[in-house]
């Protein structure tokens, strides 16, 4: 029976997502986000701010939420090109990769999620990875995913469950767990609140958030909701 996690926390429509569902489940959770030098610093505004509204709009949920923990990884932005923490468009490289791909980001990010739950004594990883993405990033796949749990597992020799709500779900389908987990209020602080723009754009309100419009992300997010609002009222 498990009783705690640590989810991974970045400001996001997903891990926001991820977050309320861990807080559904587990008595007790943390979360962690990395500071990487990414080229706008509005995810790392925003989460505090999402942490707060998370705290004050749902009661049930505050007394479950622990500690936060952001640790500085300033040390990818030293061996990475990515468009993520340099100043260039969004593309597709000739691998089928968007240039957002950072190498081995995300088994940087579980690996070091699981020595804080290790030393935090936490026993479930949660993140907000997804194969339905357009992204398809490597390290974000199913596959990837079980590999990391049975290497994390097995090289700190604690049974680590690594947990992926979003692994199998579209953006519509994101947003409808949302109203599931935390109803229109939910719903509306991830509208408001959490930052997905490539472009690190808020000063543009649209229905579903702040973002520039057109980057892959806001797209992505703006056609999700849109699927949300027109969809049936389920979330599977
Ligand atoms: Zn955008």
């Amino acid at each position: 029976m498990h009783t705690s996690a640590l989810v991974l926390f970045s400001g996001g429509q997903d891990s926001t997502t991820c977050l309320a569902w861990a807080l559904e489940r587990y008595a007790r959770v943390e979360t962690i986000g990395f500071d990487y030098g990414q080229r706008h610093h509005v995810e790392m505004d925003v989460r505090p701010v999402v942490l707060e509204q998370l705290r004050r709009q749902f009661p049930h949920w505050h007394a479950r939420l622990g500690q936060d923990h952001v640790l500085d990884l300033a040390v990818l932005g030293q061996i990475s090109e990515s468009s993520l923490t340099r100043e260039t468009a969004i593309y597709m490289e000739s691998s089928g990769l968007p240039n957002s791909f950072v190498p081995g980001r995300n088994l940087m990010f579980l690996t070091l999620a699981a020595a804080l739950a290790y030393r935090r004594d936490l026993q479930v990883l949660v993140t907000g990875v997804c194969e339905t993405d357009f992204s398809g990033y490597p390290d974000c796949r199913d596959d990837t995913i079980k590999a990391m749990q049975l290497a994390l597992s097995l090289g700190m020799e604690r049974r680590f469950l690594l947990e992926t709500p979003l692994m199998w779900i579209d953006k519509a389908q994101t947003w409808a767990l949302a109203r599931r987990l935390g109803g229109p209020a939910l719903v509306e602080l991830i509208v408001e609140h959490t930052h997905t723009c490539y472009l690190g754009e808020r000063s543009q309100r649209h229905d579903w958030g702040h973002g520039c419009g057109t980057c892959p992300a806001c797209e992505l997010r703006a056609r999700g909701f849109a699927q949300f609002l027109a969809g049936p009222d389920t979330d599977t």
